[in-house]
């Protein structure tokens, strides 16, 4: 398994009305928030707290939001420049930020590059400008042509696009227009996400009295099969389901979470998993910058070693026996294409994985939904369509 870092960047230029990610339009306390994380980080470092092999150097960090390429680049190379001070970085580790085409621009660009940022994941979401003004988004398809570009001068060669489906008035030549031009592009990880309606979001207002404006789920589903047939005739092959890349390319910081690995997590709502605990951060920048001057080395080991339910800053979300550890193996293997492995599941646990989930394994293979394949069972073209529906069966 890996090890990872992640930071949250809650900032965003304007909140989209979609959207229910923990993030604000409000960057007046974003120096603040720096510092919180700065000292965060420093606290972890010193505190002991590790990945379950103590030697072991972190091989990816994620700076994800919100919007990280919303608040100045010197401060994400501080953040870089820290982690790599007090934690070290593995051999070849990943380094990714999270960008927007409306906030990025060639100085940035340089900074993240300057600082050892190799991966830049950006919010495209279509090549359509009627599809971006309806999602509300503050670019419009040149700029986000620009964006590329910018990456690509600034000597990025590893670029992922987020794309959306399903957004109200969008066609299915649309959403493959978009996935086509980008992999024209070069663009070689492309992670494709279905519009949700959530709740509390301008679009919930928008949409609950007026359903016959969204897509139907049947043409949803077309749009996704069409747009994913499409990247993979270009070679960008899906690995998870939301993700799809030109072999080599594929997330490492997201592989190690479905691997059920270690991760820190620095940030207001950042969640993390670390000594069999999983944990978030109050989701408030105001709560996290008070939060953060309070805490010490000792008293985040303490957090730790007596597995408390909370302490200022870390908020327990769950403690991981190992029964809860084995049930949530088939849910994030069967995420990814790679599915369940046998060998890995009695290495860690001793089990047989047949036996132990006998009934929901035999179960989808007879519907078709899961497929045998050499050591594993992994999700068929079919059970992807239903991957809640399987994972379920598991739970
Ligand atoms: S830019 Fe991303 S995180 Fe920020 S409001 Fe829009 S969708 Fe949410």
């Amino acid at each position: 398994m890996g090890r990872s870092i992640y930071i949250h960047i809650p900032f965003c230029e304007r909140k989209c009305p979609y959207c229910d990610f923990y993030s604000i339009a409000d960057r007046s306390q974003s120096s603040a928030y720096i510092e919180a994380l700065l000292q965060e980080i420093e606290a972890f470092a010193g505190s002991e707290v590790r990945f379950d092999d103590m030697t072991d150097l972190p091989d990816t960090l994620y700076i994800g939001g919100g919007t990280p390429s919303s608040i100045p680049a010197e401060d994400i190379a501080k953040i870089v420049n820290s982690i790599r001070k007090l934690f070290g970085f593995g051999k070849d580790a990943e380094i990714t930020i999270e960008v927007n085409p409306s906030s990025l621009t060639q100085d940035k660009a340089l900074i993240y590059k300057d600082c050892g940022i190799n991966r830049v994941s950006m919010g495209v979401q279509s090549l359509d400008d009627q599809v971006l003004k309806t999602l509300g988004r503050l670019h419009d398809s040149d700029c986000a042509r620009r964006a590329i570009d910018i990456l690509k001068n600034a000597g990025f060669t590893n670029i992922s696009c987020d794309l959306m489906s399903g957004i109200p008035g969008q066609t299915i030549s649309s959403a493959e227009e978009s996935a086509r031009e980008l992999t024209e592009l070069g663009i070689k990880h492309i992670s494709c996400y279905s519009l949700s309606i959530e709740e509390g979001t301008l679009f919930e207002q928008r949409y609950k009295d007026n359903i016959e404006d969204l897509v139907p789920p049947e043409e949803e589903r077309e749009m996704y099969h069409r747009v994913r047939a499409l990247l993979a005739a270009k070679g960008l092959v899906r690995y998870e389901i939301s993700n799809n890349s030109v072999g080599g390319y594929e997330s490492r910081h997201n592989l190690n979470y479905w691997a059920g690995g270690n991760y820190y997590a620095f940030g207001a709502a950042a969640a993390g998993y670390l000594q069999d605990m999983r944990f978030t951060h109050p989701a408030s920048v105001a709560a996290y910058i008070e939060a953060a001057k309070a805490i010490t080395p000792e008293s985040i080991k303490e957090y730790f070693d007596s597995k408390q339910e909370k302490s200022d800053l870390l908020i327990t979300t769950d403690i991981m026996d190992r029964e809860e550890k084995m049930k949530e193996y088939p849910f994030l293997a069967l995420r990814t294409s790679y599915g369940m492995s046998r060998k890995v599941f009695l290495e860690r646990f001793n089990v047989q994985i047949d036996e132990f989930f006998a009934d929901a394994i035999r179960k989808n293979i007879d519907e078709g939904l899961l497929i045998e394949f050499e050591d594993t069972i992994r999700l068929t073209d079919k059970g992807f369509d239903f991957a809640d529906k399987v994972i379920r069966d598991f739970l």
